[in-house]
């Protein structure tokens, strides 16, 4: 995180209240939704390769769940904070509620940094993890999931710890698990296809063909790598990526002008998404600053990285040529240069849609979990591509009807479905 002052709840808030405001909510509902219902904060202890015993702290936020029961994934970050984590299990509400499907909102997380750890103290934080909130998560209370540094391994371990404690199978306890374990075809790719598909049904609008078009990227993670897939199917060309290196402990920025090829960078990339600098030299890549994947001459900027990247200090980056932004991470603009971005007339596609690909994909999940029959691939992404183009044409048609900012839009249908059914249960 470039700003050590940031912080995301204020943002999520501050969002929130802007459109509280917009909507003129009645005080309960603006205490009922600015703030998560339920938070878990504990210790977790344990035993390293090296014998010595060593505690991490974990969370567990509950933010919503009128809705259904509460979804969000798990992130592993040295960075973590509560805050972050709150503003993180905020947005899941929005999010759920902007793609309408029946759950709330929550996010977990662990401070710890994964490139540290061995794979066996990986899995005794996440059962360690399990073992500190299971009675108070599960298929019908609050169901995880992967995010930042997490993946289908660390969802296994989770539910192996959570069926050992409850002593039965329960499949729909956590999302995003291998295939062949409960998991759905479809579900790795879904975050970064769900992007593309948002940014597919603005081109139409805009009556751009995506073959006309280029992007620069910020992460080469799961979400990143799916996205770039896609776009380059649908014939878009990456021209920059920008990612985390551990080594130095900052960003760089990987430029190819004629186009970066997938696979090539795939073979040269760390399980967290760290591209490997010199050898990305050997093949041809530019190798530029952190924020200069903002700087490309392109059409299109994906952040698909962290919270809070563009910034009031980088926004005046941005080039004259970008005409969408699509925000495949969570929060990653910060409200004063999203101000910048609107007034500059640059389209966003906000992620409370944009990267609502993959709890959608995990909703799937659980519902074949639920029938303990599974679908093919094409289905799976057949229901996603159906579910992520009608919420992106509800938000753009509420955008254009009431002249609204997409985020606005995004943010009012949300909104109002979470205050609807709160106050339908009786609690506003
Ligand atoms: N971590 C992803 C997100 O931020 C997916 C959450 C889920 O599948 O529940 O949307």
């Amino acid at each position: 995180m470039s700003n050590p002052s940031f912080n995301a709840f204020d943002m999520a808030q501050s969002q929130f209240d802007n459109i509280a405001e917009m909507l003129d909510l009645d005080q309960a509902t603006r205490d009922l939704l600015r703030t998560p219902m339920r938070e878990y904060h504990f210790n977790i202890p344990i035993r390293m390769d090296d014998g010595n015993m060593k505690i991490f702290r974990g969370f567990r936020v509950q933010h919503n769940d009128a809705r259904g029961p509460g979804k969000g994934g798990v992130r592993f970050h040295p960075m973590e904070t509560i805050d972050t984590v709150r503003a993180l299990s905020m947005w899941m509400t929005w999010k759920t509620a902007a793609v309408d499907i029946p759950l709330g909102g929550s996010k977990g997380g662990i401070i710890c940094d994964p490139h540290n750890l061995s794979l066996n103290e990986q899995e005794q934080l996440c059962r360690g993890w399990v073992r500190q909130i299971a009675r108070n998560v599960g298929p019908v209370m609050d169901i995880p999931a992967p995010d930042v540094m997490t993946n289908a391994q660390h969802m296994l371990w989770m539910l192996d710890e959570f069926e050992v404690i409850h002593g039965g199978r329960y499949p729909g306890f956590i999302t995003g698990k291998p295939v062949g374990v409960g998991g759905s075809l479809g579900r790795k790719e879904a975050t970064g296809y769900g992007v593309i598909i948002t940014l597919r049904e603005m081109l139409k609008e805009l009556e751009i063909r995506p073959m006309d078009t280029t992007a620069s990227i910020q992460g080469f993670g799961n979400v990143a790598q799916h996205a770039i897939e896609l776009y380059h199917q649908l014939g878009g060309k990456t021209v920059c990526v920008a990612c985390w290196d551990q080594k130095d402990q900052k960003s760089y920025s990987f430029k190819r002008a004629t186009g970066v090829n997938l696979e090539e960078l795939r073979q040269i990339t760390n399980s967290f998404g760290g591209i490997d600098k010199s050898k990305a030299k050997n093949i041809g890549y530019e190798v530029l600053d952190g924020d200069d994947w903002l700087k490309q001459d392109v059409d299109i900027l994906i952040p698909a990285a962290l919270e809070n990247q563009i910034t009031m200090e980088n926004v005046g980056f941005i080039g004259g040529s970008v005409k969408i932004i699509v925000e495949g991470a969570n929060g990653p603009t910060e409200p004063g240069a999203d101000q910048i971005i609107k007034e500059r007339g640059i389209h966003m596609i906000p992620d409370l849609i944009a990267n609502a690909g993959g709890v959608t994909c995990s909703y799937f999940e659980q519902v074949q979990n639920n029938m303990n029959y599974y679908w093919p691939r094409d289905e799976v992404l057949s229901k996603l591509d159906a579910k992520m183009t009608a919420s992106y044409i509800a938000v753009s048609d509420l955008a254009r009807k009431k002249h609204l900012y997409m985020r606005d839009a995004a943010y009012v249908i949300a909104i109002g479905r979470v205050a609807q059914a709160s106050k339908d249960r009786g609690w506003i």
